[in-house]
């Protein structure tokens, strides 16, 4: 994305609901950054993503890249690429064919969805289908399926929950290999504080609901950076010490999370690099 992305939505309101889900939120982020969004469950981060995609219209606000509404007349002026929280793979596809259905909307060649698979390291499992592989390699594949798009702009709502953590640390490499190459724009939501200052650019801190942005924090770090590095874990420890209130919700849903993590005997995975 060559311009910047500038959110501004007043209020959003869900039909028959009695307070906003989402209400003053502003956000911008600068082409090709990548920018992390944390906040409790029901703040309005799925809400938020859903309206920047298109997927839901019904609100007041404007969404705009350099100036101009980002939706107009049913289009988008950006590449939109989306990662669900769960891998929404179509069960009664090959994992290539899965892809050739992006692919058909896109000027991008069967060479390169075929590159993608290898550097994730599903190659092999191309005539699969979805049911086949375990739940690491499905959101291996939802992952390449945006990037077949080439997204200028990517969303991302809690891509990697409740997968086991050697899981989750290799998709992130992952993520953030692919995103090197091509450099979209990125909002990637999630509730783990770690996870947001391993990935990010920059965080933006969303208060309960109505959500809006109360805190934003640069991350200057080098990458690559791993969820256990010790700077991560400083920094994250700074602003809990700083923000006890802002952040309390986050760290007791950290503790749920990693308890319920489900082990994926996933042992395909490509290596880190
Ligand atoms: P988050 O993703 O941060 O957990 P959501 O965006 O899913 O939060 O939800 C924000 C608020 O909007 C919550 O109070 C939720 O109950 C409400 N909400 C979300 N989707 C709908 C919907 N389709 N209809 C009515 N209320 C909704
Ligand atoms: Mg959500």
């Amino acid at each position: 994305m060559k311009n910047c992305l500038e959110v501004n939505i007043r209020r959003k309101i869900f039909p028959g609901a009695d307070v906003a889900a989402v209400e003053g939120l502003m956000l911008s982020a600068l082409p090709g950054e990548f920018v992390a969004i944390v906040g409790p469950s029901g703040a309005g981060k799925s809400t938020l993503l859903n309206l920047v995609a298109g997927l839901d219209r019904e609100m007041d606000g404007d969404i705009q890249v350099d100036g101009q509404p980002l939706h107009a007349d049913g289009l988008m002026r950006v590449r939109l690429g989306f990662v669900f929280q769960e891998p929404r793979l179509m069960p009664w596809l090959t994992v290539i064919d899965n892809l050739m259905l992006v692919l058909e909307n896109s000027t991008d060649s069967v060479e390169r969805v075929r590159h993608l698979l290898r550097e994730v390291g599903l190659s092999d499992i191309e005539q699969s289908f979805p049911n086949q592989l375990s739940g690491g390699m499905q959101r291996r594949v939802s992952l390449v399926r945006a990037f077949v798009m080439r997204p200028e702009l990517l969303l991302m709502d809690e891509p990697f929950l409740s997968l086991d953590a050697p899981t989750a640390a290799r998709l992130r490499l992952l993520l953030l290999t692919l995103w090197g190459e091509l450099h979209p724009t990125v909002l990637f939501v999630t509730h783990q504080l770690r996870e947001a200052l391993a990935l990010a650019d920059r965080v933006l801190f969303l208060s309960s609901s109505p959500g809006r942005v109360v805190l934003e924090v640069p991350v200057q770090l080098p990458r690559p950076r791993e969820l256990g590095d010790a700077s991560i874990g400083e920094l994250h420890d700074r602003l809990l010490v700083q923000y006890p209130e802002l952040l309390s919700g986050l760290v007791e849903e950290e503790k749920q999370q990693s308890a319920s993590e489900i082990p994926d005997s996933d042992n395909r995975l490509p290596s880190s690099r």
